[in-house]
């Protein structure tokens, strides 16, 4: 499994940085963020360095996200939040500082901080269809 011994979230999957852990098995870790949206954000990372999602052998994402939904309820009940939302950065462009693949759990509740900008789009005639194969060709 590769590893990045500048990454800080490797070093914290190899027990070099201490974390608040919620789960660890061989190829995933989850803890909670260090600087949270809300209370009990918690990061669910791969033990292998992979920098962007794109980047990931399909297995070693498997191996991770077979992990969220029980983590999902886990963090739902601790936090006794109404919603959650899972985000996940791929680039400085989306927001990514941390170079090593990892989804974020936010709970969410009426009236809180974590605002989205979600500007809404519209396809003109044919658009859509052109993506959609354009999209099928690259998988
Ligand atoms: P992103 O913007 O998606 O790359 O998010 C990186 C996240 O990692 C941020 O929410 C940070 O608060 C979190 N983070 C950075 N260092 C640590 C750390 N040592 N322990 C826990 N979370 C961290
Ligand atoms: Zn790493």
């Amino acid at each position: 499994m590769e590893q990045d011994p500048n990454c800080i979230f490797c070093r914290i999957a190899a027990g070099q940085i201490p974390c608040a852990k919620v789960l660890e098995d061989e190829a995933a870790l989850a803890f909670l963020d260090i600087g949270p949206l809300a209370e009990g954000h918690v990061l669910l990372i791969p033990k292998g360095h992979y920098q962007t999602l794109d980047r990931m052998p399909p297995e070693a994402a498997a191996a991770m996200l077979r992990h969220l939904p029980a983590l999902a309820k886990a963090v739902q009940t601790a936090t006794g939040c109404q919603g959650l939302n899972v985000l996940q950065n791929n680039g400085r462009v989306a927001h990514q500082v941390v170079m090593h693949v990892h989804f974020h759990l936010i709970p969410r509740n009426p009236g809180d901080e974590f605002h989205f900008n979600w500007p809404a789009g519209k396809y003109p005639p044919g658009r859509a269809e052109e993506l959609a194969r354009l999209t099928r060709q690259n998988l």
